[in-house]
């Protein structure tokens, strides 16, 4: 069988593409940004801007079929433009959770009205979505969800508390899952929500953390009101959607790129002081790179899948990819704690580069599926299998 994406000759348009879109980060994106969620809300404003320009030439989603906005892109220039956003510290900001998973499960399983309402937004850049799953008491644990919604007339009412809702005080949906059956049911009592930001009786309270004062929050949901037009899927038929979102969502991002950058990076940043580090962590660094090529590999077999990524498939994507991150992060802060060389400015912003993404890897074996439950889902597919 041909395998196209192993071949890995990337051809004439994903180097024109990866061209383009280094073109425009060195252009519209500073040197030292570091994602849109800091203290600064000039990074926020910035990936607004810089979301709505990929929109406009048609990047943001490239490989999504031209009636919903797409460009009908191939899956390796897809894969490339997912890279470079990753290893520029992702200058798209909260867009990618709409294009890598809302947009897609929406085209999967909406009606042709939401297709119509919310495909073009996410296209053009314009929208931010969140995604309102974990609760107190239902994490790994998911079909044990309270939050609640009954019925009213034209909609639903929906009352519960979200936990972890990574974006939510900028966000303008929620995808949102709420109880619909009795009680004591789990999996088969789960609805889908799209529910509108701004609707009276919602409440964001932000979470301070070590990935900043704006990643995370709590949501608290009071008597909000969705109508029946924003139900995606059926009354109670949430859980098959829950898995469609889990699998795109945990193959999404491109972690390797950024790890990868920033290795091949440190040499050069080092200069001259990169020659007196200590033989052994000169090897963990060469093996962090071959780590970081097998999981690029990976993703690349993956993405062949994508349209129907299997629990299995996911499971170890992710923790490949995220084992690799924290991985990188103390080859790299070790490299950075051994050497001698006075600051520089470009070592100043290696140097926080270095250190804003060992936090976020410290969180990344934790946000969609913990390294357990990832685990727990290759051991039961293999049973299965
Ligand atoms: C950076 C970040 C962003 C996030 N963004 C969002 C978001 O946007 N929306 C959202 O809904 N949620 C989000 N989350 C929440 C995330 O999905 C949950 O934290 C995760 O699913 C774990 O749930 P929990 O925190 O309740 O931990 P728990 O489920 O209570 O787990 C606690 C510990 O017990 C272990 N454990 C649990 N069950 C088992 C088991 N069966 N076998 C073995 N070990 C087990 C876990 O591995 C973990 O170590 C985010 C989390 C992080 C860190």
């Amino acid at each position: 069988m041909e395998c196209r994406l192993l071949d890995y000759s990337e051809g004439e348009s994903v180097a024109r593409l990866r061209a383009e879109l280094r073109a425009l980060v060195a252009e519209h994106v500073p040197e030292d940004f570091l994602g849109a969620f800091t203290d600064d809300p000039a990074d926020l404003a910035l990936t607004e801007r810089f979301s709505r320009m990929l929109g406009e030439r048609q990047l943001l989603t490239m490989a999504w079929p031209p009636e919903y906005g797409g460009a009908g892109a191939d899956l390796l220039e897809q894969a490339a433009f997912r890279e470079e956003m990753w290893a520029a510290h992702e200058p798209r900001g909260a867009q990618y959770m709409g294009v890598n998973w809302v947009g897609p499960v929406i085209m999967r399983h909406g009606t042709e009205d939401q297709k119509a309402r919310h495909l073009p937004p996410i296209a053009a850049g314009e929208v931010i979505w969140c995604q309102g799953f974990s609760e107190p008491n239902a994490g790994s644990d998911l079909p044990a969800l309270r939050t609640r919604a009954t019925r009213v007339d034209g909609g639903w009412s929906v009352t519960g508390q979200k936990v972890w809702t990574s974006y939510a005080l900028m966000a303008h949906w929620c995808f949102l899952l709420a109880r619909t059956g009795p009680a004591g049911e789990r999996r088969s009592g789960i609805t889908v929500f799209l529910t509108p930001m701004d609707q009276p009786g919602i409440e964001v309270r932000p979470i301070g953390t070590m990935l900043g004062p704006h990643h995370l929050n709590e949501v608290y949901f009071d008597d909000v009101f969705v109508p029946d037009s924003e139900v995606l899927g059926a009354i109670g038929g949430g859980w098959p959607i829950v898995s469609d979102v889990l699998g795109f969502e945990r193959i999404g991002i491109a972690r390797y790129a950024r790890s990868e950058k920033l290795l091949r990076d440190a040499p050069k940043r080092l200069g001259p002081a990169w020659a007196e580090l200590p033989a052994s962590l000169r090897e963990r660094w060469a093996t962090a790179l071959v780590r970081a090529r097998q999981a690029r590999l990976l993703a690349y077999r993956l993405i062949e899948d994508e349209r129907a990524p299997s629990a299995l498939d996911a499971a170890a994507y992710r923790i490949t990819v995220t084992t690799l991150d924290q991985e990188a992060a103390d080859v790299l802060s070790e490299i950075l704690g051994n050497d001698s060389v006075g600051v520089t400015d470009g070592r100043r912003v290696f140097e926080r580069e270095v250190e804003d993404n060992w936090r976020y890897s410290q969180s990344a074996t934790v946000a969609s599926g913990t390294l357990e439950v990832n685990k727990q889902t290759i051991a039961k597919s293999l049973e299965a299998s």
